[in-house]
């Protein structure tokens, strides 16, 4: 069986002076979930690893690098799916943890629930002995500043959409070698948005989806109107139908746009390895491993042969 894995470090306009550092962190996560897969591992655990790599990435909006809510902190929220059994586990608005995606896994292995928010989901932490971390250690001094330039919600779409977002939301897909998909998304939503506002990201359908019968998915972009059509079952729902897995990105993401006239991108990846990064904003950084080939975007219509690193790992 082919193993692939694709990643995204978030939809939106990432300006010039980030575009390297972006490009370089999908690529690096992308190798580090791969190197799970061609060692015969989960795509389960690929794609918590890879998302776990961006999070500890400051140039992204997840984990150590969020963008910070209306009252200057941190709320972060994640996903993750097993495209086997359609079992999940999901958290919202968590503000001490270091990889909401492995909080979002214990969830979905430790508990009976889907989702924990808040403040049960960091009792939930503490209970598994999972660390906490100072808030304010997740806060990096690029944010503040942008924070402090920015302190109001853009709320206009349009504006929103071109507003020049320094880092974004990260998310994984894969298949595995047993044919298994799975998906992670994981993200500090939107600059200034109200304390306590949860958009796509951890909702299952919304911000990703991973079934066998279809493929996985993970969704970036504007929350409010990703949940409106609920993006990643609606991605899933065309692959399930027969669509190509670049025309089911293509038609989803364009109903988004005539229907609430929102914007985003997504990944997906089907169960024979076909796989598809698109999106509709300014730009999107992505990248994807299949066959030992390396492949990166960032502009409309990117697609980049790179190199492998650690390679040693794979021979
Ligand atoms: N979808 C995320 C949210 O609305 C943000 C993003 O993908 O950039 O929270």
């Amino acid at each position: 069986m082919k193993v692939v894995l694709v990643v995204h470090g978030g939809a939106w306009a990432i300006p010039d002076e980030m575009a390297s550092a972006s490009v370089d962190g999908v690529k690096a996560a992308a190798c580090e979930g791969y190197t799970v897969l061609k060692k015969g591992g989960s795509a389960l655990d690929a794609v918590e690893l890879a998302v776990r790599t961006m999070e500890d990435n400051p140039v992204f909006d997840a984990g150590h690098g969020a963008v910070l809510n209306a009252d200057g902190e941190v709320e972060l929220d994640a996903m993750i799916m097993d495209g086997r059994t359609l079992t999940c586990g999901a958290v919202s608005s968590v503000q001490n943890i270091v990889n909401p995606v492995s909080l979002a896994r214990a969830v979905k292995e430790k508990t009976d629930h889907i989702m924990l928010t808040g403040r049960g989901a960091n009792l939930f932490a503490e209970s598994i002995g999972m660390g906490t971390v100072p808030t304010d250690s997740l806060v990096t001094g690029y944010e503040k500043n942008e924070w402090e330039k920015h302190k109001k919600y853009i709320t206009g779409i349009k504006e929103l959409f071109n507003s020049q977002w320094g880092h974004d939301t990260v998310g994984a897909v894969a298949v595995d070698s047993s044919g298994n998909v799975a998906c992670a998304t994981s993200t500090g939503g939107i600059r200034n948005k109200m304390v306590g506002r949860v958009g796509d990201s951890p909702i299952i359908g919304s911000g990703g989806y991973a079934d066998n019968l279809s493929g996985a998915v993970s969704c970036t972009g504007h929350g409010e109107s990703i949940l409106k059509v609920t993006l990643a079952r609606l991605i899933a729902f065309h692959m399930e139908q027969g669509k190509e897995v670049e025309d089911a990105l293509d038609l989803s993401l364009s109903y988004m746009g005539d229907r609430v006239q929102g914007a985003g991108g997504a990944i997906a990846v089907s169960t024979s390895g076909k796989w598809a990064a698109k999106f509709t904003t300014k730009r999107m950084a992505w990248s994807a491993v299949e066959n030992d080939v390396l492949w990166y975007g960032l502009d409309p219509n990117d697609k980049i042969k790179g190199h492998l690193f650690q390679f040693h790992i794979l021979q």
